[in-house]
This record gives C-alpha cells, sequence and structure tokens, in this order.
C-alpha cells in the first residue's frame, strides 16, 4: 500500500529492529528511513520501502544518500562524474548521471556535517552552510554540490575520501552497537580503538582484525569492509 505522506530520507545501519510494514527482523542491519508528515524516521527493508512510497516517492528513494557503503554487499557504486557507465549494479541502473552526483554530494556532505559530528576531525567548516541549507530545503545549489564533488574527488585516497569516512561511520555504530552487548570490564580495548578511529579516522590493520572479532559478540553479526581503511595501511 503506498503512501502520499511518506519520503525516503536516508539508507542507514539499524539493529535489533524490526521492518516498520512487515514484522520481519531487519537481519541485514542495512535499512531503508522513510519519514513521515510528523518528520518522525521509521525503518523499512528494501521491498516493503518501495511498496510503501507513491510514484514521485519511489522516483525519490534513488537519490537518497546512503550511509551503509562499509557493510559488503551494498550496491556498488560508480564514482561520481567519471564517466561510467558501469549499470551492472541494479540500483544504480537508470539513475541519471545528475542524480547520481546529487547522491553522493548529499551522502558525503551529510557524512561530515551530521552523522560524523560527533567526530570533530571528520568536520569540514566550509560544508556547515550547505549542510544547513540542505536540512532546510532538502536541496542544495549546483554550486554547492559543484564544490562538495570537487573536495569529494581531491580526497580520494586520503582520510577524507569517501570510501573513508564511509568506513569510520560503519565502523564507529557497530562498534557503539557491540558496547551494548559487552560488559563494562570487556570494553577497554574497543574503547581505545574506538578514540583512535576518532581522532585518527582509520583502524589499523590490527585493529580491524580485532574489531571484527568483537562484532562477532552482536546478535545478528554486521561485517563490514575495511576496504576504506587501505589508504592508510598502504602508507606504511
Ligand atoms: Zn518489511
Amino acid at each position: 500500500m503506498s503512501n502520499a505522506s511518506l519520503i525516503p530520507v536516508r539508507k542507514d545501519f539499524v539493529f535489533d529492529q524490526t521492518c516498520h510494514a512487515c514484522p520481519r527482523k531487519l537481519t541485514s542491519n542495512v535499512a531503508v528511513i522513510l519519514q513521515d508528515e510528523l518528520g518522525q524516521d521509521f525503518p523499512y527493508g528494501p521491498v516493503c520501502a518501495k511498496n510503501a512510497l507513491d510514484h514521485e516517492g519511489q522516483r525519490l528513494l534513488k537519490q537518497i544518500p546512503d550511509f551503509t557503503k562499509a557493510a559488503p554487499g551494498q550496491e556498488n557504486e560508480p564514482g561520481a562524474g567519471r564517466g561510467s557507465t558501469d549499470t551492472r549494479y541494479g540500483g544504480s541502473s537508470g539513475l541519471g548521471n545528475t542524480d547520481r552526483q546529487f547522491r553522493r554530494a548529499v551522502t558525503y556532505l551529510l557524512l561530515r556535517q551530521r552523522k560524523l559530528a560527533h567526530i570533530p576531525a571528520a568536520n569540514y567548516k566550509r560544508f556547515s552552510a550547505y549542510a544547513d541549507i540542505f536540512d532546510q530545503t532538502n536541496s542544495l545549489p549546483e554550486d554547492s554540490i559543484a564544490h562538495l564533488i570537487n573536495v569529494e574527488r581531491k580526497s580520494g585516497g586520503t582520510k577524507f575520501g569517501f570510501d573513508s569516512l564511509q568506513a569510520v561511520y560503519g565502523y564507529d555504530c557497530c562498534i557503539n552497537r557491540t558496547f551494548l552487548s559487552l560488559p563494562a570490564e570487556k570494553q577497554d580495548w574497543l574503547k581505545d580503538v574506538q578514540t583512535s578511529l576518532r581522532k585518527r579516522l582509520y583502524l589499523t590493520e590490527a585493529q580491524a582484525k580485532g574489531v571484527e572479532n568483537w562484532f562477532k559478540y552482536i546478535p545478528g553479526h554486521q561485517p563490514l569492509s575495511p576496504k576504506g581503511f587501505q589508504w592508510a595501511w598502504k602508507q606504511k
């Protein structure tokens, strides 16, 4: 049943939640978040999200920011504006270059200014006005998109790269969830790793391996790919 009052807002990690439309548990820990007219967010599985939206909502679904790229098996996304014609990935096919650039720019912006707002090392002061505009209008002027894409592209292979920030966000979320399943006396190592992640914006190879072992304590264990940190591993 479609509902004109629901709008898609983002793809995000969720833990221990069920789909808002059906009683199924979101075992992938990845959900499409739909917002109702009161501004309240609800998690949906991908199929239920599509079914809950009207035609306009389904169009918007293709533009929503995706903060779950560190989870392996997520729809891959070619770099913005690199002239890629790769349409192997279902979710991206039929998505024009402009839509793709917009989504990548917004995802990058919101990662730095909102999702990682609690990590000062990830923020960029020059983006804060863009984030305010986006919050108010759900859109961005063309020159802001161009600026965001330019910074995102130049940051590739550094701690401010798109994949790097996706990994920082994914690992930070999953570490937080792991704490809920760990007794306080077992949290020290993971707390140190999280502090280091938030300061340096990467995990070492050894830290990533160690964290993966702790993640197994999460009911419905969420595997993550550390490939976003590889820029740092190569520098040694
Ligand atoms: Zn469902």
